[in-house]
């Protein structure tokens, strides 16, 4: 373990001083699969408390070597989230009531649709009804969720060594667990419906709670730490595409279009929009994905890539099985 990771540190530092590439890390065969070595890399990982492996059981009830990954909750800077009063700019939100649904930015002319659609969401006082959905209990009324960050939580990821293509695709839930980010934060699916009712709330047909996320494409979940439900380093693109870059903008991440994000949790890397030549590809498959050279794996790795203009902009489902309890807190 101790010098398979030497291995693989100095043959990072030797592709990235454009070094002759090793045979032995990464073997393609004739389908393009991978058919030796380890995919995961933990030099493509920032500052992890611990990296392991261990024996672990997939989804599919088989037994794989797994890479043991813990990072400290909420590493990096984040929110606004929700606005205090209706002249206030917050951070984004999408609506999926009747009027003016989509991809917005939390300020006046959301509130002023939820108002419309029966959302009492702004008081007398032009304030915003704000609910901390960690804070239990029912959503009274209608509301901008936010909840509170705990900085001390650890979070531990199990992610294969070895990606095992599933016999059918993998459709990722709305906030179900995606991946893990070069800086581990959790990457999770859609955030949930602002009018259907978000995790342990039953909206009732009068009542919304729209989830505040930050310019970056994370929020705080309601056990505390910070996930993403965006490829953040494409933020800038995204919020451009959008028309929302005149009112708040993604500070906390470094924009790239050809970085590498993080892992999904079938072990596949997961990167920005482009690939290396600097253009995006064109034969990406039904997950956002395909295999080709990247600048981490010269030899060629099947990669996601996120979107630089949907929202959210992350894959839809996974080609690989993940392990059982794939991402745990504490
Ligand atoms: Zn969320
Ligand atoms: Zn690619």
């Amino acid at each position: 373990m101790q010098k398979k990771a030497f291995i693989l540190i100095m043959l990072f530092m030797l592709s990235a001083c454009g070094g002759t590439s090793n045979e032995d890390s990464i073997t393609d065969d004739s389908d393009g699969n991978l058919t030796e070595g380890y995919v995961f890399n933990e030099s493509l990982m920032n500052t992890p408390e611990s990296v392991s492996m261990e024996n672990c059981i997939l989804l599919d009830g088989t037994t794989a070597e797994c890479y043991k990954v813990t990072f400290n909750s909420n590493p990096v800077e984040h929110g606004p989230y929700c606005p205090e009063t209706i002249d206030d700019i917050g951070g984004v939100g999408i609506y999926d009531g009747e009027t003016n649904p989509g991809f917005q930015v939390m300020k006046r002319e959301l509130w002023e649709a939820m108002e419309a659609d029966g959302y009492d969401v702004v008081d007398d006082n032009n304030n915003i009804n704000i609910v901390d959905p960690g804070a239990g209990g029912a959503l009274d009324g209608s509301a901008c969720l936010e909840a509170t960050p705990d900085d001390n939580l650890t979070l531990t990821f199990l992610i294969p060594a070895t990606p095992k293509n599933a016999t059918s695709n993998n459709t990722i839930d709305i906030v179900e667990h995606l991946g893990v980010s070069k800086d581990g934060i959790p990457i999770t699916g859609h955030p949930p419906s602002a009018t259907q009712g978000p995790q342990g709330m039953t909206a009732s047909s009068d009542s919304a709670g729209i989830p505040a996320i930050d310019p970056c494409g994370g929020h705080i979940d309601p056990f505390g730490y910070y996930h993403l439900h965006f490829g953040s380093e494409e933020m800038e693109n995204v919020l451009t595409a959008n028309e929302l870059s005149d009112f708040v903008m993604c500070y906390n991440f470094v924009q790239s279009e050809t970085d590498f994000i993080g892992y999904a949790k079938d072990g596949y890397p997961i990167y920005a929009s482009k690939d290396q030549n600097d253009t995006i590809p064109e034969n990406i498959d039904e997950c956002q994905g395909h295999t080709s050279a990247t600048a981490d794996y010269p030899n060629g790795v099947y990669h996601y890539h996120v979107s630089n203009s949907s929202a959210p902009n992350l894959p839809t489902c996974l080609k690989g099985v993940s392990a059982e309890d794939a991402f745990t807190y504490q």
